[in-house]
């Protein structure tokens, strides 16, 4: 469905209250099939971890500048971790992606990824605010077994940059980091940009350029009501189409092949045969729910089927209640039938998540 004005100014962002309990039972044939699927007919290939709530910006879009940590007994262990992935793996997911709060600042990312890359073969990447990208760290990862990943980067300009981010980071210093996780191979590389209109929508193109710049994969993903400050209006809020023309007045695009189908961007390449692409991920304007094959892992250990979830499922409680692997596999298939057709956010019934971005993990 595309999104009229009307319906984006309905849009509740207001709270409904969360449950984090038990998933009702999946029907007994779903459970025999042994891989985890919905009611809507969609197959979970693709889960997402935050392995972390912590982070070191505050952008405005996503978390409080004094926003409360959860403390550390409350979230998963690495081991916990390690032990979901493989699970997850079992049951048919293909690609796992690192995310948080910042992955990049937990003290045992290392591990982590050693840890889930020895207990899988999963496809592994992670998504990074890339101000703390070393060489070695990411020479480091990539031996460890991380395929890929993805750098978010909203302003070119650093008063901007500070603007956005509410840290003392620099766009020159996530694009060292860009440059080096190339030279190291953690590849294919994709950039994140979130436009917001009137603070860094005139950027559009000068962001597109980095694909060409480095030739890599640059998406713009809508803003989404997932601001912590619950400040999400339409009038802030710039469409994958309004950014596309931006670019195009510089840089004409033509539609590229898609290899994906339940990719959450669109993707375009160059018109002058340059290498690099750009993608946009319309999740308000033209979300693509239908071909969703995700799953989401809170650092707290909750599973949500979906980004907009009022549900999630605490599977953090039942580990530590001692569940062997039968009693975890069978939680998260009950927790993957239970996910939602879309995302509802243009519908009346719409309330936006009590979590913010940074405390689900995009
Ligand atoms: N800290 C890492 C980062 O910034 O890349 C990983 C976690 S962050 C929550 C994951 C992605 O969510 C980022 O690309 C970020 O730009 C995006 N994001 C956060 N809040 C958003 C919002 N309200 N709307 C759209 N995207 C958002
Ligand atoms: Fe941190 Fe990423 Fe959220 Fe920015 S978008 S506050 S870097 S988690």
């Amino acid at each position: 469905m595309i999104a009229t004005a009307h319906s984006l100014q309905q849009l509740n962002t207001r709270p409904r209250s969360e449950r984090a309990v038990t998933p009702p039972p999946a029907p007994a044939e779903v459970h025999r099939h042994g891989i985890m699927s919905d009611s809507h007919g969609r197959t979970i290939r693709d889960l997402r971890i935050s392995i972390t709530d912590r982070c070191n910006f505050r952008c405005v879009y996503c978390m409080d500048p004094d926003v409360q940590f959860a403390p550390r007994s409350e979230l998963l262990t690495r081991h916990e971790i390690i032990r979901l992935a493989r699970i997850a793996e079992a049951l048919g997911v293909r690609k796992i992606r690192l995310t948080g709060g910042e992955p990049t600042v937990h003290p045992e990312l290392l591990e982590i990824i050693s840890g889930i890359r020895r207990a899988t073969s999963v496809e592994l990447a992670m998504i990074t605010n890339g101000s703390l990208l070393t060489r070695e760290r990411l020479r480091a990862w990539k031996g460890a077994g991380l395929d890929r990943i993805t750098v978010s980067l909203d302003s070119l300009r650093p008063d901007r940059f500070a603007m956005l981010t509410r840290a003392a980071g620099s766009p020159a210093t996530v694009l060292a980091g860009i440059e080096a996780a190339i030279a190291e191979g953690v590849t294919p590389l994709k950039v994140n940009a979130v436009l917001m209109r009137g603070v860094n929508d005139d950027e559009a193109a000068d962001l597109a350029s980095l694909a060409r710049v480095y030739g890599v994969e640059v998406r713009f993903i809508e803003y989404m009501p997932l601001d912590s400050a619950r400040a999400w209006d339409d009038a802030k809020w710039v469409s994958a189409s309004q950014t596309r023309a931006q670019i195009e007045r510089v840089f004409p695009l033509v539609s590229a092949p898609s290899e994906d189908r339940s990719s959450t961007a669109r993707l375009f390449e160059f018109a002058d045969g340059r290498a690099g692409r750009i993608g946009f991920i319309s999740s308000v304007s033209d979300p693509f729910c239908g071909a969703c094959s995700r799953l989401r892992l809170t650092a707290d250990g909750k599973i949500r089927p979906c980004l907009f979830s009022s549900a999630e499922w605490d599977v953090l409680s039942v580990l530590r209640c001692g569940a062997g692997d039968d009693e975890l596999r069978a939680f998260f298939i009950d927790a993957s039938w239970t996910k939602q057709a879309g995302h509802g956010m243009h519908s009346d019934e719409f309330h936006q998540p009590a979590r913010s971005m940074s405390a689900i993990g995009g």
